[in-house]
């Protein structure tokens, strides 16, 4: 009997033992192409040489130490790199162990801009009901999920939940995706509007939605647009690119398609591309500037921050996207899959959507596609859907979310961007 805690109590597991670039191994020697690289987790592909070397070469060196007395070189060298490709003025890097650890910071980092600035009044995030940023208590209550949240309901933060923008479901008839991508837009306002402006602190988004609904790249304009109403009201944009970011869209980060910079963005998954375990929160020189020329000190921190073998693995990663040109090859490899998801897919009766950017793609599963209907929750026809491929040797991620009370099944896929066209 193991004594590991899983997710799932009921459900058994085979032991990885081995991966092999898109492939991973289990202990009876079955292999899994990892479709979904876990959960948009490993860019790279399994066994990569030359990053499994930098960490051996990290510990060599040095294993840890306590950012509260040292930096380290490899923290320092790969935020250096990570503000070098950074749009707008993002100018310092914090780092973390993960992705819900990146969203939180990034919370209370806007939390205290404001009370650093003299306006404690403002505490308010706004956020959008189809959203996932993580699943402590923080960053859970960002997320619109609303299955992840429900039972914790009574301990979460205030948070508004505007309208997605999710034009397979939201667009009009009639609408253009650019007058979508406006309304949209707009819901933010009329949101800032209703709860006071004095009031809000941030808004916090994913560019292009993952765990929540597959893949849901923004409406043209969309983004753009939601720049101009923070800066109207002075509210700070927070990007959460945990999953599409690091090159996993086709550029390092998936904002840089929207025109936009963020005051603070949020990485994860790719950042270590499964190697190590690590996030970061890029915040704006003023961002920064409200703090270090206020108190002086962020009051946040994590034993781990900065963890030297985690940078370590995190600046071999980096360089191995931008170095080895694999932003190009997922813009192409992308186009590709998407081609042949719709020729395989694109006329199937429970298709009703093909969807998202690079080697970030979606499908949405209906029961009528004239209708966009959603099958029963009760049918659990992502899961099923997970259990079937996985019999046939294919990891993808499906997931079930409720959005506006309407359960959805979707698939995310989002493998390596080493994949070959065979694979
Ligand atoms: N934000 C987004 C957009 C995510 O997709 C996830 C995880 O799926 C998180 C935050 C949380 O990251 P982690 O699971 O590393 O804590």
């Amino acid at each position: 009997m193991s004594h590991v805690f899983p997710r799932h109590c009921h459900s058994q597991v085979p032991v990885a033992v081995g991966g092999e670039g898109v492939w991973l191994i289990d202990s009876q020697g079955n292999r899994y192409l990892d479709g979904s690289g876990g959960a948009a987790v490993s860019c790279l592909g399994h066994g990569d040489a030359q990053v499994t070397q930098a960490i051996k070469d990290q510990l060599d060196r040095l294993a840890f130490a306590h950012t509260g007395f040292l930096t380290s070189e490899p923290a320092e060298a790969l935020a250096d790199l990570l503000i070098q490709h950074a749009p707008g003025d993002l100018d310092r890097v914090y780092f973390v162990s993960g992705g819900s650890e990146a969203t939180e910071a990034a919370i209370k980092l806007a939390r205290q801009y404001w009370v650093e600035k003299g306006q404690p009044q403002r505490a308010r995030l706004i956020a959008r009901r189809q959203s996932y940023h993580g699943n402590t208590i923080g960053a859970l209550s960002a997320g619109g999920n609303e299955w992840r949240r429900q039972q914790f309901g009574p301990l979460l933060l205030d948070v508004s939940h505007i309208a997605p923008c999710y034009d397979y479901r939201e667009r009009a008839e009639g609408e253009s995706p650019e007058e979508y991508g406006i309304r949209a837009a707009e819901a933010l306002r009329a949101e800032i509007e209703r709860v006071g402006p004095e009031t809000v602190m941030a808004f916090i988004a994913e560019p292009v939605v993952g765990a929540t609904s597959g893949a849901v790249p923004p409406a043209p304009g969309y983004f753009r647009r939601i720049r101009e109403i923070c800066d109207e009201y002075g509210i700070l944009l927070i990007l959460d690119e945990v999953m599409c970011g690091m090159g996993r869209t086709g550029t390092l980060f998936a904002c840089e398609q929207d025109g936009i910079a963020p005051d603070i963005l949020c990485i994860a998954k790719g950042l270590g591309a499964g190697y190590q375990p690590i996030g970061a929160m890029l915040c704006s020189r003023a961002v920064y500037d409200a703090i270090a020329s206020g108190s002086g000190f962020f009051q946040h921190g994590h034993t781990y921050i900065g963890h030297p073998v985690a940078t370590a693995a995190g600046l071999a990663v980096v360089r191995a996207i931008l170095d080895r040109g694999l932003l190009p090859q997922v813009r192409v490899k992308g186009e590709a899959l998407q081609r042949a998801l719709e020729a395989r897919f694109g006329q199937h009766p429970h298709v009703g959507d093909i969807r998202g950017r690079g080697l970030f793609r979606g499908i949405e599963i209906v029961e009528d596609r004239a209708t966009k209907a959603p099958f029963d929750p009760a049918r659990k026809i992502a899961a099923a859907l997970k259990k079937a491929a996985f019999a046939r040797g294919l990891i993808c991620y499906p997931m079930s979310g409720t959005i506006d009370g309407r359960q959805g099944d979707h698939v995310l896929l989002a493998p390596p961007f080493i994949i070959s066209d065979d694979e």
